[in-house]
């Protein structure tokens, strides 16, 4: 039922850059023979999902949304893929992305952008965009998304559906394309709260092949989803997150949310974070510089696209000529900007403030959750806004991601859940709720709560 909800609507949507027909029937049939025998069945089995295109897959394509992998088949699963395997899911196909996941849009896809299923014309959020328009759509019931910035929860918000990013280190990043490595983190994508924990009790949990892996159990995200409740719960709003450039109706449902909260019986506390003004600046200085030393890999040697290998150029050439026509213009304005930020004589001035930056968010955190339990906050400033709008502007794009990015930069866990629709535009709106590290459990206890 789902390739055939894919074959009638993905031409317009464009969420799946390969929908891998032979090998989720294969599956299907695998777990139907399973039943048959009265074998053990994994935890999800015979579950549809939609698997962003920057997790290997074995003998699948994976681009990262990028032409410098056109061709490239992986060797290997990603851990996330074989868990999903182990547990029975059926994967539908890899899911449009922007390039190495860089953007806010899905616009920056060297596949071209997907269009949100509330209004084709308008973005479906990024760098995930595929995974959770493919909910929307209901091409799938679940996804996986990574979030380095923002990219799991704003699309959940712009798209109406669930987006969790869990702990760093909660979920493997083995076999994830890296962008930047201190901060990517994969995640489960879904229309509600519960679907959103049973798979990120599938795909968590510690990895020996990823050595920021966390060596402990997943938090009980299951059970706390199953009663949802936050009668006592002191709930943080943080004062910097409302303002200049917050759409009205996005504060209008995110206040009302505030409101559901207290009539359920949580105390709201206004708190304040005032390093977090500073958090875009310093993750478009952290961001770039670690991307620029792991796209490095991409050589024209080792994987995918090869230019000018005709024999009248050097080694050297062929390098620059293939990451040349292979890397779009958002990956090549990071990658400078990295490489500015990383070089001698500029090192403590750009990467060195940066990191000092991030001490101090990780600081208002830690602040933070001596007074409060969990925050809230808007998961980002504005409604889908239109295909076009901010593509030639990165700077608007980036605004995008304000609210989502302290998480990335001090590593605890954030969940984008639907709010309801903006009135001046009828689309949907997220509510951003904020755990501490190792705490993911209580997204999921609010959010089941509030749902
Ligand atoms: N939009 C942010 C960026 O472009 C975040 C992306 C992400 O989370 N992968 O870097």
């Amino acid at each position: 039922a789902h390739l055939a909800r894919i074959e009638a609507v993905d031409e317009k949507v464009h969420a799946f850059l390969h929908v891998d027909r032979e090998g989720a029937l294969e599956k299907a049939r695998e777990v139907d023979a399973k039943r048959e025998r009265g074998e053990k069945l994994g935890p999800l089995a015979g579950v549809p999902l939609a698997l962003k295109d920057i997790f290997t897959t074995q003998g699948v394509p994976t681009t990262v949304g990028s032409k410098i992998l056109e061709g490239w088949i992986p060797p290997y699963d990603a851990t996330v893929t074989r868990r999903l395997r182990e547990a029975d899911v059926v994967i539908l196909g890899k899911t449009n992305m922007d390039e190495f996941a860089m953007g806010s849009s899905t616009e920056n896809s060297a596949y071209g952008p997907t269009g949100n299923p509330w209004d084709l014309t308008r973005i479906p959020g990024g760098s995930g965009g595929g995974s959770s328009a493919s909910l929307a759509a209901y091409e799938a019931p679940l996804a996986i998304g990574t979030d380095t910035g923002g990219s799991i929860r704003q699309p959940a918000a712009v798209t109406g559906t669930v987006g969790v990013k869990p702990t760093y280190g909660g979920v493997s990043r083995y076999g994830m394309v890296a962008f930047s490595s201190s901060l990517d983190q994969g995640g489960p994508c879904a229309r509600t709260v519960l679907d959103a924990a049973l798979l990120h009790s599938v795909i968590g949990g510690h990895d020996e092949l990823d050595s920021t892996s966390i060596d402990q159990p997943v938090p009980d995200v299951v059970t706390a989803a199953r009663n949802g409740d936050v009668k006592g719960l002191r709930v943080g709003v943080v004062k910097e997150f409302r303002g200049e450039g917050y759409q009205a109706g996005v504060m209008q449902r995110f206040d009302e949310s505030v409101e559901l909260l207290r009539e359920l019986g949580a105390e709201v506390v206004e708190i304040s974070c005032p390093s977090f003004t500073k958090a875009l600046a310093a993750y478009y200085l952290i961001a770039p510089s670690e991307c620029s030393s792991n796209l490095a890999r991409f050589d024209a040697m080792r994987y995918g696209l090869r230019v000018g290998d005709d024999g009248t150029h050097s080694a050297e050439e062929v390098t620059a000529l293939t990451r040349e026509a292979g890397f779009g213009d958002e990956v090549k304005r990071r990658v400078m900007l990295g490489t500015y930020a990383l070089s001698s004589g500029y090192y403590d001035a750009y990467y060195g403030s940066a990191q000092k930056v991030r001490t101090l968010i990780t600081r208002d955190f830690e602040k933070a959750f001596e007074q409060v339990d969990v925050m809230v906050s808007p998961t980002t400033p504005t409604t889908a806004f239109p295909i076009g709008e901010r593509a030639d502007d990165p700077m608007a794009m980036y605004l995008a991601d304000l609210c989502t990015i302290p998480s990335n930069l001090a590593g605890n866990a954030a969940m984008s859940l639907p709010c309801g629709l903006a009135p001046e535009d009828g689309l949907p709106v997220g509510l951003q709720i904020i755990a501490p590290a190792l705490a993911d459990d209580r997204l999921y206890r609010v959010g089941a709560a509030v749902e």
